[in-house]
């Protein structure tokens, strides 16, 4: 092809009429070189643009704390029905968890749930004449797996609000009773080689324990541990 062929230029417009290019390493493109380049390019469907945006890799994303809830001083919550209330003191909330256990799965129809333990003394019940109870430990054929849960049900709307954990001395209130106040941020995962193989933990920063942690009388191992920049308040 001719150098003052018009279609050359209108491929490449921003290039000057007399071309005195030399790439390091590379002989001096001669016009029938570029106009080879050009022309293969087409072919792809690719522009020079194009191909530069592929080649640049994404940049890393940043991780950021959770904007997690700060705890209040009082947690209250009820029944659907609103027959039972209860208070929770602060002082008295001993951990915020997930819980994955097969008891709590069933119990809840949910892959697992979120609780607060809560000391007994920190509590204050009203309407407690309606609460009823279930243990899966008193019905035969059920007893095997689960913890000794005494699940504390509304007898009339049948909300499920809290387990009695008597081992603990300690009410675990389930997050979805709460009306007013915050437990604050949760402390970890538990349970979780009881949890449904297809469910998969957020990375919420927290760690997720096998079993119980180790203040809570586990022996089972962390499967992963706190991460201080999501989760600060476990640092
Ligand atoms: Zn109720
Ligand atoms: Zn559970």
């Amino acid at each position: 092809m001719h150098g003052s062929d018009s279609s050359f230029f209108t491929l490449l417009p921003s290039l000057p009429a007399s071309i005195n290019v030399q790439i390091k390493g590379h002989p001096k493109p001669t016009m029938s070189t570029v106009t080879t380049t050009v022309t293969s390019a087409e072919a792809s469907g690719l522009t020079t643009t194009e191909t530069a945006t592929i080649a640049t890799p994404a940049p890393a994303a940043k991780k950021v704390a959770i904007p997690w809830p700060v705890a209040t001083d009082v947690v209250k919550g009820s029944c659907v029905c609103g027959k039972i209330t209860w208070k929770a003191k602060k002082e008295g909330v001993m951990a915020v968890l997930f819980c994955y256990c097969k008891d709590c799965q069933e119990a809840h129809g949910a892959n697992c749930i979120e609780a607060a333990l809560c000391g007994y003394a920190a509590v204050e019940w009203t309407g407690e004449e309606h609460i009823e109870a279930f243990n899966r430990h008193q019905h035969e054929g059920r007893a095997e797996g689960g913890t000794c849960n005494n699940r504390r049900f509304c007898g009339t709307c049948k909300c499920h609000i809290a387990s009695d954990l008597p081992g603990f001395e300690a009410y675990a209130f389930f997050t979805p009773s709460i009306d007013e106040g915050s437990f604050g941020p949760p402390h970890f995962h538990i349970l979780t080689k009881e949890k449904p193989a297809h469910h998969v933990i957020g990375e919420d920063g927290l760690p997720i324990w096998l079993g119980f942690p180790p203040s809570f009388g586990g022996t089972d191992a962390c499967v992963r541990e706190a991460d201080p920049v999501l989760a600060p308040h476990l640092a």
